[in-house]
């Protein structure tokens, strides 16, 4: 039987059998792929932590009748704050969620994990308000997923929408307008649309950098998820807004 060492973070579990479970994991070397981890749930087994949802893995696995198995598995990383704190635990799972579509929208799994990777990380051990990594998540998926919204121009008119007061968003034309083109649509401010053209681009070793005024927060988490929702055409956001 043919052992094979690989990394991941588990995005999801499904309990199995008496005390078996079936995880999906994004993995560095392989992309998505569902494992199946036998006996991990009994207290006395060596895979339990390992196999906990929102963790990073090693994990020693062979293949039988086409099923992956896991032999053996050790934590490389457990977010442990996530844990602890109710808050980060909600934008975290709202993170694993967006990974799981991310991964089957695009076969860039690579700068999938690598976001996924970094917000955990900074949702676990920074004081950011969890809320506001979990956009600039929500921004970098729709970049990855092919669907970045247009901000700097109408998108009917073309007009340089930098420097209006007035300006409009709609999820059905993919982006910003101004207040003449985009009457009926939803009304936003110019600091929202600002921090999600920054948000962009920020690199992910800068999003601690992340720190959005309460009026921004809410605006941009109802304008990000209605636009992802329209687009993808699948719930986006598990949690209540
Ligand atoms: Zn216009």
């Amino acid at each position: 039987m043919a052992f094979e060492t690989i990394h991941g973070i588990v995005i999801k579990y499904s309990d199995y059998k008496e005390s078996d479970r079936i995880l999906s994991v994004l993995t560095v070397e392989q992309g998505f792929i569902t494992l199946t981890a036998r006996g991990c749930r009994k207290k006395s087994s060596q895979l339990a932590a390992a196999c906990e949802i929102c963790t990073y893995s090693e994990f020693v696995i062979y293949s039988r009748c086409g099923i992956l198995n896991v032999s053996t598995a050790s934590v490389l990383e457990s977010f442990y704050p996530i844990r602890e704190d109710y808050n980060k635990f909600e934008s975290a799972e709202q993170v694993l969620h967006m990974t799981r579509i991310l991964t089957c929208l695009t076969h860039s799994w690579d700068d999938a994990f690598k976001l996924c990777y970094h917000t955990l990380s900074y949702i676990a051990y920074t004081d950011n308000n969890p809320i506001d990594l979990e956009l600039c998540f929500a921004v970098k998926f729709l970049k990855l997923a092919g669907y970045e919204p247009k901000l700097v121009n109408c998108v009917l008119c073309g007009k340089d929408l930098r420097r209006e007061k007035e300006l409009r968003f709609s999820k059905a034309m993919g982006g910003a307008m101004c207040n003449y083109c985009g009457t009926g649509s939803r009304v936003v401010a110019p600091l929202t649309l600002e921090a999600v053209r920054r948000m962009l681009n920020l690199p992910l070793t800068d999003m601690g950098k992340v720190r959005l005024p309460e009026h921004t927060r809410k605006e941009l988490e109802t304008i990000i998820y209605e636009y992802a929702e329209y687009n993808l055409e699948q719930t986006v956001k598990i949690r209540e807004l």
